[in-house]
């Protein structure tokens, strides 16, 4: 299997940690059903352990040509990013790349059914929202999403009482702006990188703009002595517990709001 991270490597030495042993526990407990992918059980190191992290995100897909365009990238540079998924675009054709996601040590999260206003939703819409994306998840890769990302970073007290994830913002350049060119959008994105950040890019709608920008972003960032890891793995790395409620996470140590 090709994996992300060197799994290997790392799983010895995590072994050593309590903390790694939970991790190794919630992944072994998932049984995928017989069509899900075969996810990548990547362990997690002590945080101590971690230097400069960064979580690169990416939303509205899955597409099957500018997704995997854009695992091409994470997998040659043996990075791992974290995709947020619109449940109506999962279709059947695109079942492959959600596989070749999890194959790749990525994270697969949620962003919807409809990608509507949520904001404006009752409790038995949000609902419905999330469940159906759940299943369709969980369906190809065995596993509940364990983040969410408001369409539009729209929220509401509603949406914060329903839906039991932490919710993900992160920092961005409008890349789904079809005039913002692929230079620009590795431009901002270098330029706004810190440690312990989330980065919020768009796959969706065959944006190849951003599947271009990340030949450059990656390995850049890379060489700028930085990490590229899930958004789990990110909050891992600060040892911070992300919470449900009221927070919408564009860096692990994020405490209000935005
Ligand atoms: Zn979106």
């Amino acid at each position: 299997m090709t994996g992300c991270g060197g799994s290997t490597a790392e799983s010895s030495k995590s072994a050593e940690t309590s903390e790694e042993k939970v991790t190794t526990t919630v992944a072994a407990e998932t049984v995928p059903p017989e069509t899900a992918a075969e996810p990548v059980v990547t362990s997690f190191r002590a945080p101590e352990e971690y230097g400069k992290v960064i979580a690169l995100t990416f939303d509205d897909g899955p597409d099957v040509v500018s997704t995997n365009m854009i695992l091409d990238v994470f997998e040659e540079n043996d990075a791992r990013a974290s995709f947020f998924l619109i449940g109506d675009n999962i279709t059947d054709a695109a079942y492959d790349t959600v596989r070749r996601e999890v194959e790749l040590g990525c994270e697969v999260n949620s962003h919807s059914k409809t990608h509507s206003y949520m904001d404006k939703m009752t409790a038995e819409e949000i609902k419905a929202e999330m469940e159906y994306t759940d299943e369709k998840i969980k369906e190809i890769t065995g596993v509940t999403p364990r983040f969410f990302r408001p369409p539009y970073i729209a929220v509401s007290d509603t949406m914060f009482e329903n839906i039991d994830k932490p919710f993900i913002n992160g920092i961005g350049c409008n890349d789904w702006d079809k005039s913002v060119s692929a230079e620009t959008i590795a431009e901002k994105v270098l330029e706004q990188a810190e440690d312990g950040v989330i980065i919020l890019l768009h796959d969706g709608g065959s944006n190849f703009r951003t599947a271009e920008a990340v030949k450059t972003i990656v390995p850049e960032l890379q060489k700028q002595g930085y990490e590229l890891v899930t958004v789990s793995e990110l909050f891992h790395a600060k040892g911070i517990e992300p919470q449900e409620d009221d927070i919408l996470y564009s860096r692990a140590e994020q405490t209000t709001m935005y």
